[in-house]
């Protein structure tokens, strides 16, 4: 049975920047976690950071594979930088995926780690990119698939294909 990378927020784990979780209470994650093959992980908790911290965003829009490859940076409304612990913590995401064999992922949306399909945009006002965040940006260039807390009866399809490989 594929296992499947989560990000620990959708699973009801107080993670978040805020201290809240982002639990979703989809059957989906239940039915997952009850098969075993849920692994559970929260890269900013992996890459050194606290529960709460400052809301961080990726800078002038660039999305997570430009910090990857040094463009652009993690900051914090004030102006500080958190780049080397987002990016400790993608590292971290990829090795547990390595480790485990892990072929996809549910990462929660819009997160400058773990969102997929947009992260926000380095102005602190709501602005979006329609980039992928660190951990998803890595993850995605290292051949996972990736889905978001929206598309979880996608990411069952895809896991359903890998079983039966
Ligand atoms: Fe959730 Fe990912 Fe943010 Fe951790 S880094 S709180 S798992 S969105």
């Amino acid at each position: 049975m594929s296992p499947i990378l989560i990000s620990a927020c959708l699973l009801g784990h107080k993670v978040r920047y805020n201290g809240s979780d982002a639990a979703t209470g989809h059957a989906l994650l239940a039915q997952w976690q009850r098969e075993g093959r849920a692994v559970v992980v929260c890269p900013e908790i992996a890459g050194g950071l606290a529960t709460p911290r400052p809301a961080a965003e990726i800078t002038a829009g660039r999305g997570g594979a430009s910090v990857l490859q040094g463009l652009a940076r993690v900051v914090v409304a004030d102006g500080s930088d958190v780049t080397p612990a987002f990016v400790a913590g993608a590292q971290q995401a990829l090795a547990v995926a390595r480790t485990r064999g892990i072929r996809v992922a549910v990462l929660k949306q819009g997160s400058p780690s773990c969102g997929s399909a947009f992260t926000y945009d380095g102005s602190f006002s709501g602005g979006r990119t329609a980039l992928p965040g660190v951990t998803a940006a890595l993850l995605l260039h290292n051949g996972l698939k990736v889905f978001s807390e929206h598309q979880l009866d996608e990411a069952q399809a895809f896991l359903q294909s890998l079983d039966v490989l």
